[in-house]
């Protein structure tokens, strides 16, 4: 186990660090018994067309709550996960856990298009591309109903690489999403040949929007760029009615926040859909 073998008491830390280092560690191990014990899932947050406000979508937001009931938030666990190399085993659950979610939603009458979040070692590792593929071959899942998300920092660290995946995805019927867009370092000849269906513009540009003019200039900037090579622009982080609003103005047609719904479980999700009018 990860567990035995350590030896904290090393000489020249600083009890800060060590106890840093200690409860990292501890919460390495709470999250290898969690993976065990099947304790992660999935909420669905939903993405809607910001005239209408119909659902187009949703996406896959994994969630560990320890046995205490205290969440821990992904924020915290995926870096974990990350550098231990647990994220193999994590993503391809929330694939699975997607998958499902997608059949779900489809046995409820509603046919709607599940994104899932994917890192830099998930697209670099056999078995998660396989599942996708076999997936789809094996008619378990549309692939119309599945996007993967690719954060823009990620994918612009080795694009070469992603390019490659990303289009084979896009080949296949799939949508492909450039999460936090704008916090990366897409150069403008690479905007023009995304291998991508989708920019979500970043939480930080429209948390700016009634504030900060350089977010209104860049979100406007972004909508229309990103529209003129042909991308769907989604909105993360709507929050507000005036945000909503000047989204319209600005062409920006998709949006996801708490303005419209927080994330929430499957049965939730379905119950939502269904108390719309
Ligand atoms: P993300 O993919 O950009 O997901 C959006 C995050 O913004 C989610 O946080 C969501 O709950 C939050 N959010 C949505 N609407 C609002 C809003 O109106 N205001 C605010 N303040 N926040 C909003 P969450 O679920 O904590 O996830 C954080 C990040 O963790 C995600 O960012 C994603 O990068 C990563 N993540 C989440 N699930 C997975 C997963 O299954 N696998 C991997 N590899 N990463 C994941
Ligand atoms: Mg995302
Ligand atoms: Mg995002
Ligand atoms: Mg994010």
């Amino acid at each position: 186990s990860v567990g035995s073998g350590y030896n904290l008491n090393l000489i020249g830390y600083t009890p800060g660090y060590r106890e840093k280092i200690t409860s990292s560690h501890l919460l390495l191990l709470e999250l290898q018994q969690a993976l065990q014990n099947n304790e992660l899932f999935i909420m669905l947050q939903p993405k809607v067309e910001l005239l209408s406000q119909k659902p187009v979508g949703f996406e896959a937001l994994v969630r560990w709550q320890k046995r205490d009931g205290n969440f821990i938030p992904p924020d915290v666990f995926i870096p974990l996960a990350e550098t231990s190399g647990l994220i193999g085993s994590l993503d391809l659950h929330v694939l699975r856990s997607t998958f499902s979610a997608v059949q779900q939603l489809k046995a409820a009458g509603f046919d709607l298009p599940v994104s899932f979040n994917a890192t830099v070692s998930d697209l670099k590792n056999r078995d998660y591309i396989q599942e996708i593929f076999n997936a789809i071959e094996g008619g378990q899942v549309n692939p119309q109903l599945l996007e993967i998300e690719v954060t823009e920092s990620q994918a612009m660290a080795d694009y070469r690489h992603f390019d490659k995946i990303l289009r084979q995805f896009m080949d296949a019927g799939m949508g492909v999403s450039i999460d936090d867009f704008g916090t990366g370092y897409s150069s403008l000849s690479h905007i023009t040949r995304l291998a991508a269906t989708t920019l979500k513009i970043d939480r930080s540009f429209i948390n700016g929007i009634e504030n900060s003019e350089e977010d209104r200039h860049a979100v406007e900037m972004v909508a229309k760029i990103g529209q003129r090579f042909g991308y769907h622009i989604v909105a993360e982080g709507v929050e507000t009615e005036a945000q909503n609003q000047w989204l319209q103005e600005v062409g920006c047609r998709i949006g996801q926040g708490y303005f419209f719904a927080r994330p929430m479980t499957i049965d939730d999700a379905i119950a939502w859909l269904k108390s719309r009018p």
